[in-house]
């Protein structure tokens, strides 16, 4: 069977959104360009998000003290190693929040990864490895921004739409629920309604836009989790990103764990896969899903870490477990 999206996967997923754009497999290359947050430098707060470590996602060529230029060639020679059928990839600014800084500092921050796309990809594949050679030019095909959704205007969209004609640009937000009692809770520092008109003037700037939430935040009920999908639906998202709720060492969230367990509910695997199929059910088959759940080192955490599988993995069997439901994404929308 073919789905709404066009292929006979069972969700819309973010392998054919790239297919789609670029005509094959594109990588994200983190980049750490020394943002900070207003959540943890004291202009919001200093306690920062209860659950936040950025820590745990980092990769590890992905550092400050390197030039972005530095950061995207290592970054390119770590995904040929693992992604060997991938030659295309996105400079992925993630670490904290990356548009914190005066419009014109952001132009020479993203300006950088620009110079360093365009020197890139003019340059012919000297390395050594048999997968670089068989691969040919590496080639970085636009940017994407990760950043909280109070940290936007219409001046910074007004600039990357100007940059989308020559390169692709996607923003990322942080927006994690879509319940602002559970924000709060969280020290998240802004409300939901701004995540969403944030969400809105970027589709209006004809932006592509994702966000990132995370299911099993304290407070929250399945039944509260699985109402969300309905008001997501709504935005004029292009991606997703889902995260299960896992506790990082160090965090606000781990005192609070290690005193209240009882006051927290984290999803086994196999819980985990029914619930974010229940949800993909309820979700807008427009909006490409691209991920279901998080993977960090295990040594980051001091909640039980399921995740001793790779996402890939996980990923196989929600799949599997899709087919055997006989369920796909939108399914309760349109029956
Ligand atoms: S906004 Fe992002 S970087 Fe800042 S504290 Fe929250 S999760 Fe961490």
């Amino acid at each position: 069977m073919t789905y709404p999206w066009g292929d006979e996967r069972r969700f819309n997923s973010y392998s054919r959104y790239f297919a789609k754009q670029f005509g094959g497999r594109v990588q994200k290359i983190s980049i750490d360009a020394g943002f900070s947050c207003p959540n943890r430098d004291g202009k919001i707060s200093t306690g920062g998000c209860t659950f936040c470590s950025n820590e745990a996602f980092n990769p590890s060529y992905c550092k400050p003290e390197k030039s972005i230029r530095q950061q995207i060639e290592e970054g390119i020679a770590f995904h040929q190693k693992r992604y060997r059928r991938a030659n295309q990839y996105l400079a992925y600014f993630q670490p904290f929040s990356n548009t914190y800084k005066p419009l014109e500092e952001l132009k020479g921050v993203y300006s950088q990864a620009f110079e360093a796309i365009d020197s890139i990809s003019t340059l012919s594949c000297t390395r050594n490895d048999m997968a670089s050679k068989a691969l040919g030019k590496p080639e970085i095909v636009g940017i994407v921004i990760g950043t909280r959704p109070d940290l936007i205007d219409a001046d910074i969209l007004q600039y990357l739409s100007e940059i989308q004609q020559t390169h692709y640009v996607m923003l990322e937000y942080g927006v994690e629920s879509v319940y602002d009692e559970t924000l709060k809770r969280v020290n998240r520092g802004h409300d939901f309604a701004t995540a969403e008109k944030t969400i809105r003037m970027t589709a209006d700037y004809g932006i592509p836009c994702g966000a990132h939430f995370i299911f099993g935040l304290p407070s929250e009920s399945k039944t509260m989790m699985l109402s969300a999908a309905a008001v997501i639906s709504q935005l004029p998202l292009t991606t997703v990103k889902f995260h299960q709720l896992q506790i990082f060492k160090g965090t606000t969230m781990a005192e609070e764990y290690l005193e209240h367990p009882e006051h927290f509910h984290l999803f086994d695997l196999k819980e985990y896969i029914d619930f974010v199929i229940d949800f993909a059910e309820r979700l807008n088959p427009d909006i490409v899903i691209e991920r279901f759940a998080g993977e960090v080192p295990p040594r980051y955490l001091v909640s039980e870490p399921w995740m001793k599988l790779r996402y890939d993995e996980v990923l196989a069997k929600i799949e599997k477990r899709m087919a055997e439901r006989d369920t796909w994404q939108g399914k309760m929308l349109s029956v």
